[in-house]
């Protein structure tokens, strides 16, 4: 009897990407030309620089776990894909909650975090208000953590003797004020001579950075361990 395994099936399958990342985008890329599959990718909409992503794209909050569960019966969804970033933990547990209620079959791909090598001088925190605090004892900081909670790095303590200055690096322009800062408007990857020569350029003394593993951001973690900089490092 003849394989049906390459023939497309009568009517795709329709599979929801909670996107964000580059991982979410390299997926659509792949299922796009796929006959099997309808794909959407669905964006929280918290830039307005979006890149090109194949097949459909939704953009904005369902409205929680119960908006969720509506969009899925609505568009019919038959898989449900949560590339989101690991720090994106609301989304990622209503996806979960609203899948499992509906018996969508649910797929998290989860990146690795980065590990610490021996070479490397983390300051390993669990919170960013953690972070922020370590941060104002040093004297030029860089903060590679986008634009959301910004709000911790604002209250400069004004020690007469130290005033810490921030060098924002984000895709968008935050929209909050951090006073003593310059933004840069950047979006990954970024090489490791590039990041080097950055940290060099605003003689950085530390980093603060999210335990985002991956590749994209990888290399900043390398040029931290070539100058021997320090990263104020918070953990999932
Ligand atoms: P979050 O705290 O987990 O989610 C907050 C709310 O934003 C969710 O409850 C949901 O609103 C909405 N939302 C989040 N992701 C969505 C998506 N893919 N599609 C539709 N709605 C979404 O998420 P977050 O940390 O703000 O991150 C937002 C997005 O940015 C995520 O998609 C993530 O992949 C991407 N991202 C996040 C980070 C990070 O460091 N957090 C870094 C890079 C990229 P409703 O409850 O109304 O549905």
């Amino acid at each position: 009897m003849p394989s049906n395994y390459s023939q497309p099936l009568n009517q795709p399958k329709n599979i929801l990407i909670l996107g964000g990342t580059i991982e979410s985008r390299k997926l659509a890329e792949k299922l796009v030309d796929d006959p099997n599959f309808r794909v959407i990718t669905s964006l929280a909409g918290r830039t307005n620089l979006i890149l090109k992503i194949p097949g459909e794209l939704r953009i904005g909050g369902f409205g929680g776990i119960q908006g969720l569960i509506e969009y899925l019966q609505r568009a019919q969804i038959d898989f449900l894909i949560d590339a989101t970033h690991p720090f994106a933990t609301q989304i990622s547990h209503n996806a979960a909650i609203a899948a499992q209620s509906l018996g969508i079959p649910h797929l998290v791909l989860v990146r690795k975090p980065w590990q610490r090598e021996r070479e490397d001088n983390w300051l390993e925190v669990e919170k960013m208000e953690e972070a922020a605090k370590i941060a104002f004892n040093y004297g030029k900081v860089l903060l590679t953590i986008g634009r959301q909670q910004l709000e911790y790095f604002a209250e400069n303590p004004k020690s007469p003797n130290k005033i810490t200055w921030f060098l924002i690096r984000s895709i968008e322009a935050p929209n909050i004020q951090i006073l003593n800062s310059q933004i840069l408007l950047e979006r990954p990857p970024f090489s490791l001579e590039s990041e080097k020569e950055l940290l060099i350029k605003h003689q950085i003394e530390a980093i603060v950075s999210k335990n985002s593993g991956g590749t994209e951001t990888y290399h900043k973690i390398l040029a931290a361990r070539e100058l021997r900089i320090p990263i104020i490092m918070v953990q999932r």
